[in-house]
């Protein structure tokens, strides 16, 4: 097996990828599919943080556009991360992967508060751990949080999972059929594109901190064993513009 890439890394999942093909909520079978292959990357040594969403729950800008206060939609939207943060929790200790579910909220009875050494400490007894609750901030998301956490305890690289995509395209190829996958590109050049990585604010971190995100199909379940590895899968976003940009694309 080729030794890893990377020492640290932090995996964003959003809600949807915990979704699978349903609607609504968590798949089981895929959340013990994600819990497999972190699984297979903690057995390579690669020190895993994890940050999950809520989108298969709840999100504070649907409670809003229903007359909702943001903000305290935007609570709700974290507390519903935790009750992802906990089943995988459940499945990843299933597969052997000790866990710690760090809270940016408080709920000192599932989940410790949220302490930078505490989670680096973790990481380095080789615990793998899972930022609930956000950033504990509404008017942000979990992609912001995603790329905080992963600035704070120095990882390496964001990993960035979709739902059926395979990284970052030109348009969205859901409606635009010329939509064209971009293999490498900046932040600044996905920024300015307004393309769907994640968001600006999110984006911006990352770019400001030089901080590469792989962005890879979640489907297949070899891909985050591929990025750990140093294989190219996805798209990769870093400071690096792209060589040979794609038809209007600013660098
Ligand atoms: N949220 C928030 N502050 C944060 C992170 C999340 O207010 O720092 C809320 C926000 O309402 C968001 C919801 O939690 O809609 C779920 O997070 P997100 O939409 O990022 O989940 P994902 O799209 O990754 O599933």
């Amino acid at each position: 097996m080729a030794s890893a890439s990377f020492n640290r890394v932090l995996l964003k999942l959003s809600g949807e990828a915990l979704m699978g093909d349903l609607d609504y909520g968590i798949d089981p079978a895929q959340i013990e599919r994600i819990a497999n292959q972190v699984g297979e990357v903690r057995g390579r040594d690669v020190e895993v943080a994890i940050v999950v969403g809520a989108g298969n729950i709840y999100r504070g800008l649907e409670g809003a556009a229903e007359g909702m206060d943001r903000a305290t939609a935007d609570y709700m939207g974290m507390l519903a991360t935790v009750l992802n943060a906990l089943t995988l929790q459940d499945a990843l200790e299933k597969v052997g992967v000790d866990t710690r579910v760090l809270s940016a909220m408080a709920v000192t009875e599932v989940a410790e508060p949220y302490i930078r050494r505490r989670a680096i400490r973790h990481l380095q007894k080789g615990r793998s751990v899972i930022f609930a609750a956000g950033t504990g901030n509404p008017f942000f998301t979990t992609d912001t949080a995603a790329a905080l956490r992963a600035l704070e305890i120095h990882a390496e690289a964001i990993l960035m999972a979709k739902n059926g995509v395979e990284g970052v395209y030109s348009a969205d190829p859901s409606i635009d059929p010329d939509a064209e996958f971009l293999p490498e590109i900046s932040h600044r050049q996905a920024i300015e594109r307004g393309l769907r990585v994640m968001d600006s604010t999110a984006l911006s971190l990352c770019m400001d901190n030089d901080l590469p995100i792989y962005v890879f199909n979640m489907a297949d379940e070899r891909n985050i064993d591929r990025i750990v590895s140093g294989e190219r899968v996805g798209t990769l976003v870093s400071s690096k513009p792209a060589t040979e940009p794609a038809s209007g694309v600013r660098t």
